[in-house]
């Protein structure tokens, strides 16, 4: 038991993320006065994740600290408080240990759990998220230290850019031809892997991580093939999951994610959800559940408004972007590699806006070295969605220097 137990706040977030601490800023703008409680399953308070994976690793001035998005002052910051019930009719949650604490409005920003793979639980396999994640890969990658990438989507992507940046022996292993051949057509995936391999990093493509074992200060993955891989350590990126559990188990509505309506309130009554867990309405592309910052910066402001009375729609599309050794994105929407695409290139192939169409409806836009254009890509989706945009007008619609 905590000192916690029995009292009552006005608004409780579960959850110590982004989004959080976003929900709190929404929060305080409306209402400067009311009791806030942010319960954090880790052990570090909300930190801002992209500088975890790219600004920790690149800019010699970034340090922890300084990605710390909560000070203490706006809410009551509670870490390594996992919370196992909340029971929405009681108006009280549940946290590890039995403290029970009785809420006013809920928020629900548990965001999501890495997937894992059968690999040996050691502090040399990283599945990473947490800023626990980034000291340990921090304390372990060295030059001499080979360093291995398990996927290769964000995670996967930016930590193999970010290490070889600074001196690591890099590998990556990935189920692909090309690196982030999911989410890019294939001339930008070829033109990523090309400057993965000049950069040095070995890419082992096409393969599946079978299992793994510890060989002194060394983990052994077992590839597909029969190959053992010796890496020093393992960082995994091979996606995640909603973490859905709480409300599963309260009986609110869930469906890839905890449903909520345009205001950001889930099925039951004073319960909000907002971030990586949430499966949202949005208003230029229809129902679907973001894992990217900005939606979980946007989406917990809101929340926290809405918490404090604020009566607001969520109507915005967020947007996610990338950097990858000297080349960079900004991006809209659904960027997948199987959707048909309409590539627009500068003429010195610098630069590129690509759209991706489904029914040759406008779905998504990756602005590739193209800057300041990510509101003009959401015009175009909404014109096209409209039936106000014929896809022979799509190259030149946004600039591409
Ligand atoms: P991700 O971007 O979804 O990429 C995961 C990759 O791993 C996919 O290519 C996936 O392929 C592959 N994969 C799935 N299961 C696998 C398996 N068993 N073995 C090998 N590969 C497998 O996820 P992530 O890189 O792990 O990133 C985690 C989360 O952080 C994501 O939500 C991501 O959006 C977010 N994030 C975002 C940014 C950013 O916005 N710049 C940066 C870092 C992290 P399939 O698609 O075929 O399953």
């Amino acid at each position: 038991m905590t000192d916690l137990d029995g009292k009552k706040y006005d608004y409780v977030i579960v959850g110590g993320g982004v989004a959080a601490a976003a929900a709190v800023g929404g929060i305080r703008e409306i209402d400067d006065s009311g009791s806030v409680l942010v319960l954090g399953a880790e052990p570090d308070g909300p930190v801002y994740r992209p500088d975890l994976s790219k600004k920790l690793w690149l800019d010699k001035d970034a340090t922890l600290d300084k990605t710390q998005l909560l000070d203490g002052k706006q809410a009551e910051l509670q870490t390594s408080s996992p919370v196992t019930a909340i029971d929405p009719e009681a108006h009280t949650v549940q946290l590890q240990g039995g403290d029970t604490v009785t809420y006013g409005k809920l928020l629900l920003a548990t965001g999501s759990t890495p997937r894992t793979l059968d690999l040996p639980d050691s502090d040399r396999v990283i599945y990473y998220r947490t800023a626990a994640d980034y000291r340990r890969l921090r304390d372990l990658a060295g030059k001499d230290t080979p360093v291995t990438a398990v996927g290769a989507g964000y995670i996967g992507a930016e930590i193999a850019s970010a290490l070889t940046q600074n001196d690591a022996k890099v590998t990556m292993i990935f189920d692909e031809e090309l690196v982030q051949q999911r989410i890019f057509p294939k001339s930008i995936a070829e033109l990523i892997t090309k400057d993965f391999t000049d950069r040095g990093v070995r890419l082992l493509t096409k393969e599946q991580v079978a299992g793994g074992t510890l060989a002194g200060d060394e983990v052994a993955i077992q590839i597909g093939d029969g190959t053992s891989v010796a890496a020093g350590v393992v960082v995994v990126g091979i996606g995640v999951a909603p973490r859905v559990e709480l409300a599963e188990a309260a009986g609110l509505s869930t469906d890839n994610g905890i449903v909520v309506d345009d205001h950001l309130r889930t099925s039951a009554p004073d319960v909000y959800a907002a971030g990586d867990v949430a499966n949202y309405d949005d208003a230029l592309l229809g129902r679907r559940r973001v894992e990217h910052v900005d939606n979980a910066e946007a989406m917990g402001k809101k929340a926290g408004r809405n918490l404090a009375g604020a009566d607001e729609v969520y109507d915005y599309t967020p947007i996610f972007w990338s950097d990858l050794f000297d080349n960079g994105y900004e991006a809209v929407g659904d960027l997948d590699s199987r959707l048909d695409t309409v590539e627009d290139w500068k003429d010195d192939h610098s630069a590129a806006v690509v759209y991706y169409l489904r029914d040759d409806v406008l779905r998504g836009v990756l602005l590739w070295n193209v800057w300041d254009s990510s509101g003009k890509a959401r015009d175009l989706i909404a014109q096209s969605r409209d039936g106000k945009l014929d896809r022979d007008k799509l190259v030149g619609a946004i600039p591409t220097s």
